[in-house]
């Protein structure tokens, strides 16, 4: 099922379209690029203009059931591969990642609305240094030895959990895709992952690219499908040792629920509600970029986004004149554009959620200073795309505690340090955060007091593969990334060994 893709839209410089009208489409099973088992495909669609990308094969029930079986079949040979040669895979993928830079990025693009300058400068390089970090670590996952009591040795071992489901959202496909195999993969264990049905195409072109670099058939499986059947059936999989999901939290919740029959291990990556605090002290010329920044970029759709804008009332007023004119002058436009700041949301009924918020905002006495629609530009008007959008709200209001997920942020007033702690912690997210100050002894105390998983400080919305990525409350547990994601990926087995301990029988007998 090899489909044409076509790239529409502006006028797109530097493409190299021939390669995607090879891309394939099918499920990625046992090292083989199969059909559905009963034919049933989904139409992926161009979020900048509404019209039909291609059609890929959709997993149901029995294809999950068919990929967990090619995964348990490649667990034993892949666990007992040499780490270093594991290594050497992840690190031959990271390589065949970059010398196809321009295509994943294209693709991505394409499928998800991300500019195209920050596919090519973000999403595809840290995708490859994502493999390449845990490509260097499969080597040096080590475990410990513990002082115990005299005559014995005691020491600890890293194993992996053996077949693991992971379940990946539709925005940012291609990162999420490094961040969830890399440890995995690093740590000895064999994968079934489902990307989503809405942007699957970066990851099967990672499918290519893992049969190009020569991994064994059956160590990772590629099944796009619906959450409420594929994705159900990968939590519920009595053979499957451990879930990593990304998404919302009420289908965190849903395969917690699903789980439950063999007890597997679960990583949770959900929502977000970042609050941004600007001092009154702070460099406002940086934390407005950096403000800015924290809520566009991807047109908001991160659960890191820093989406509480919350500002310290003597510098709101003039912080709120900067931040808006620099949101005004965002350009629009088709993803694959590399003039374009902000592309389209991902899917239709995404852009109308997010737009349905800033009624919502103001029926709750919400005040909307930016945005709110959806852009007026005839060029623009097939696309889901939405305006910069500012409100201030009250700090109990709908959208200053949900989830909006879209270029959307909310701004809240503070007076003093108390009371920016209290609403930087006042919901039941704990996921990103940033301060923006240079009181030195504030910043370490707010970074200390703040709940959430990551803090920056005069920065916001750095990821690395080596630094732990996670959230606390209802944004979720476990972590990704860093040592912390292979402590997430293995089993600890605790060994004892008498070298030299005169232990008395427990049971005395006569003679
Ligand atoms: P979901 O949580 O429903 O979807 C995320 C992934 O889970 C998709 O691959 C989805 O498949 C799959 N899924 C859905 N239902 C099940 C299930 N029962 N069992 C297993 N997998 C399932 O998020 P939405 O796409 O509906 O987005 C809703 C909101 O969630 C967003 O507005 C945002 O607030 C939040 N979100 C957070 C993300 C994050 O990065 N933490 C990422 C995406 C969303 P399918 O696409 O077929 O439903």
């Amino acid at each position: 099922m090899n489909t044409q893709l076509r790239v529409d839209g502006a006028a797109v410089p530097e493409q190299k379209t021939s390669d995607l009208t090879k891309m394939n489409t099918q499920l990625f099973i046992n090292g083989q690029f199969v059909d559905a088992k009963n034919g049933t495909t989904i139409d992926v669609l161009n979020p900048a203009n509404g019209e039909l990308i291609t059609k890929i094969a959709a997993a149901e029930a029995e294809d999950v059931d068919i990929a967990v079986a090619a995964a348990q079949k490649a667990f034993p040979a892949w666990a007992e591969t040499p780490a270093a040669e594991r290594g050497r895979l992840l690190l031959k993928l990271a390589d065949l990642i970059e010398e196809n830079l321009e295509e994943l990025a294209q693709l991505e693009s394409l499928d998800t609305g991300h500019p195209i300058k920050d596919s090519r400068r973000l999403d595809v390089p840290r995708t490859a240094a994502c493999f390449r970090y845990f490509g260097g670590m499969a080597d040096k996952i080590e475990g410990s030895v513990i002082p115990v009591e005299q005559g014995f040795l005691n020491y600890t071992t890293r194993e992996p959990i053996g077949v693991v489901g992971q379940i990946v959202p539709w925005n940012f496909p291609l990162m999420f895709t490094s961040w969830k195999l890399g440890p995995a993969l690093a740590a000895g264990n064999v994968v079934v992952m489902k990307p989503s049905e809405i942007t699957p195409l970066s990851t099967l072109k990672i499918a290519e690219l893992i049969k190009k670099a020569g991994f064994p058939d059956g160590v990772v499986n590629i099944v796009p499908g619906y959450g409420h059947t594929a994705g159900q059936r990968l939590a519920d999989h009595p053979e499957v040792g451990k879930i990593s999901f990304t998404g919302s939290t009420q289908t965190g919740r849903n395969i917690v629920n699903a789980s439950s029959g063999n007890l597997k291990r679960v990583q949770l990556e959900l929502g977000g509600k970042g609050a941004n605090i600007v001092f009154e002290d702070a460099n406002l010329e940086a934390a407005v970029n950096g403000a800015a920044w924290a809520i566009f970029h991807n047109q908001g759709q991160a659960c890191i986004a820093g989406s509480r804008l919350v500002l310290h009332e003597k510098i709101a007023d003039q912080f709120l004149e900067k931040f808006i004119g620099l949101a005004k002058s965002i350009r629009l436009g088709n993803p694959l554009d590399p003039n374009t700041e902000m592309g389209p949301l991902t899917s239709e009924a995404h852009r109308d959620k997010v737009l349905a918020y800033a009624k919502i905002a103001e029926e709750q006495g919400g005040k909307v200073l930016l945005g709110g629609t959806a852009p007026q530009d005839e060029s623009l008007k097939n696309g889901y795309y939405v305006l910069p959008t500012i409100v201030e709200a009250k700090v109990d209001d709908r959208v200053a505690q949900e989830e909006v997920f879209g270029p959307f942020v909310t701004v809240i007033r503070f007076k003093d340090d108390a009371e920016a702690l209290a609403i930087a912690n006042g919901t039941e997210y704990g996921l990103g955060s940033g301060l923006w100050t240079n009181n030195l002894q504030r910043a370490h105390l707010f970074a200390k007091k703040i709940k959430a998983g990551m803090c920056w400080i005069n920065s916001y919305k750095r990821v690395n593969p080596g630094s732990p990525f996670g959230g606390v409350g209802k944004s979720g547990y476990g972590r990704e990334m860093g040592f912390e994601a292979i402590h997430d990926y293995t089993e600890v087995k605790s060994v004892w060994v008498n070298v030299d301990a005169q232990v008395p029988p427990h049971f005395q007998r006569g003679e």
